[in-house]
């Protein structure tokens, strides 16, 4: 499942660099996840690396993009072959 950026942002930018696939980019007024792109960080790291640094908890599960691990890992070896 891709995660969405809630309406509590604050816009600070920490989560953008982190994303280990570029999914994350700068929007009018929060932050938005490319839900082609975020793998949940399945594929690099342990755990959302968004969720880690954000310090308003504003990374949600996006309900739109159901996924299986299996479909999380698939995605994140098409975005990097
Ligand atoms: Fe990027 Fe990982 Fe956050 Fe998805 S969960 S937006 S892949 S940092
Ligand atoms: Fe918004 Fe959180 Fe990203 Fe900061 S770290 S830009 S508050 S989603």
């Amino acid at each position: 499942m891709a995660l969405m950026i809630n309406e509590d942002c604050t816009a600070c930018d920490a989560c953008r660099p982190v994303c280990p696939n570029e999914a994350i980019s700068a929007g009018d007024p929060v932050f938005v996840i490319d839900p082609l792109r975020c793998t949940e960080c399945v594929g690099a790291e342990d755990e959302p690396q968004c969720c880690l640094v954000c310090p308003a908890d504003c990374v949600v599960a996006n309900p739109e993009w159901p996924e299986s691990p299996n479909d999380l890992q698939a995605k994140y070896d098409q975005l990097h072959i």
